[in-house]
């Protein structure tokens, strides 16, 4: 390696080291100092986190869910800091986490890997959207692509304000269409989201691809709230 190269590349490592002691890697779940094994998160969390049971769940419009955690108390609380904190980092982590879902409940299912979009409006407000940031993330992890297929035309009411199935199903009706139906005429779909509740905005995404000739849509999700074992979700 050339001397300035070398040079270049010992200051990178000394800056690297420097910022660990100044700003130290955190889990991103319980947020205790990483030690020099963990990467994201600790072990402790990475063995301990709520997992629903079962991880896939049948669904309305798409065949099936894919749920990699509960929505409970440190995930809550980490998907918070993640949407509405700014912590656009801990994409690379929680995508991790469900490459790994989708590699044991979806693999061989579908041939896209897309995401559910959130609003332009929405996206100039929190600086990048949340679920196709988990998109790239994942694919990355699966070595293949995510691609945009679906556009929100209507900046409606968080969904999170809203409470029952009803209203939320009311709310995001008819809010997404395709952005180019030849993308995915004839294809299986994996949709990505961060959090499924009653399963509204899936249903409705799906109904939209699949309108636009996609034969199936399978989702995966961040969380979705822990009702208990082995219930399934209907929408
Ligand atoms: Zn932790």
């Amino acid at each position: 390696m050339p001397v300035g190269e070398k040079e270049a590349n010992m200051s990178g490592k000394l800056y690297a080291a420097l910022l660990d002691l100044l700003f130290p890697q955190k889990c991103i779940f319980c947020r205790k100092v990483l030690r020099g094994h963990e990467s994201g998160l600790c072990v402790e969390c990475a063995q301990a986190l709520p997992r629903p049971d079962p991880l896939a769940t049948q669904g309305g419009a798409y065949s099936v869910c894919a749920a990699s955690l509960c929505y409970s108390d440190k995930v809550k609380r980490a998907i918070h800091r993640y949407k509405f904190g700014g912590r656009a980092n801990y994409a690379k982590t929680f995508g991790a986490i469900m490459a790994d879902t989708i590699e044991k409940e979806l693999k061989g299912r579908y041939d896209i890997i897309t995401w559910v979009p959130i609003s332009a409006a929405r996206k100039r407000a929190r600086g990048y959207d949340q679920s196709m940031l988990l998109a790239y993330t994942i694919a990355l992890e699966l070595q293949d692509v995510a691609v945009e297929t679906l556009r929100k035309t209507v900046h409606n009411e968080p969904q999170s304000n809203l409470s029952g199935a009803a209203l939320r199903r009311k709310n995001v009706e008819g809010v997404y269409e395709v952005v180019d139906p030849a993308l995915v005429k004839g294809k299986r779909i994996l949709l990505v989201d961060d959090i499924m509740t009653t399963g509204s905005t899936l249903s409705e995404c799906a109904s939209a691809l699949l309108g636009a000739g996609a034969t199936e849509v399978v989702c995966a999700v961040l969380a979705r709230p822990d009702t208990g074992s082995g219930r399934i979700f209907k929408n």
